[in-house]
């Protein structure tokens, strides 16, 4: 079994698709004082963890700026808000790499590990970056549920998770749905994107009850 240090080497390392290399390396003008990580994000977090949270990808002024996943951006404000009330992390933010932010039994990543332009990843790129989040997955100790951000996370997840990795119809994305799969909990989220967030479709509340299921249901049943 690989080490989260070695996938994460590995993640750092990757240039399978060139789209997206040449892109993350485009960005770099756009930062200031000296930030811009414009390289893969791998995943962080505790390792055992019972909770694993899957989002979509870097956001341009998030990972792709600060190198670590979920974090410096708007999405990160609100994910780490409702993560620090139910006891996830010891801040209620994750603003930089050198924050202080401590998580507690639970480890993040991404579907992708690369920003996409305009939040899109083609087909293949899904696929070429699904061998990263399978390691990821076989490498957490004590993994209980997996909470994912969005349709594309699901999907992503269920290409891993389920024995005949490409079928994945009968899990249906959906707020709020829960499926047992190989021992695991599979729960949805709406992404807590800005978009989401504003228009109301996904509210503080809502994402807090998935949580709080997950501690009830998953974590300490
Ligand atoms: S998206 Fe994944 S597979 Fe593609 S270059 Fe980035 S790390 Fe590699």
């Amino acid at each position: 079994m690989e080490s989260m240090e070695h996938i994460a080497e590995a993640v750092i390392a990757c240039r399978k698709c060139p789209r997206l290399v040449e892109f993350r390396e485009s960005l770099r003008p756009r930062y200031r004082n000296g930030e811009g990580w414009c390289k893969p994000v791998p995943g962080s977090g505790t390792n055992p963890a019972g909770l694993l949270v899957v989002g979509l990808a870097p956001a341009i002024g998030g990972a792709n700026r600060t190198g670590r996943i979920l974090t410096g951006d708007k999405t990160s404000d609100f994910l780490f808000s409702c993560l620090h009330e139910k006891g996830f992390s010891n801040l209620p933010y994750s603003r930089s790499r050198d924050d202080g932010l401590q998580y507690s039994n639970i480890f993040l990543t991404a579907a992708v590990k690369c920003v996409p332009p305009d939040n899109k990843p083609m087909r293949e790129e899904v696929e070429n970056c699904l061998p990263f989040l399978r390691q990821e997955i076989e490498t957490l100790k004590g993994l209980k549920a997996i909470l994912a951000l969005g349709r594309l996370a699901h999907e992503s997840v269920l290409r891993t998770i389920l024995p005949d990795g490409s079928r994945k119809t009968g899990f249906p994305f959906s707020h709020g749905r829960r499926y047992r799969i190989g021992g695991i909990d599979l729960y949805c989220s709406y992404h807590p994107s800005p978009r989401n967030v504003n228009t109301g479709t996904l509210t503080r509340e809502m994402f807090l009850k998935v949580l709080e299921e997950i501690k009830e249901k998953s974590l300490f049943s």
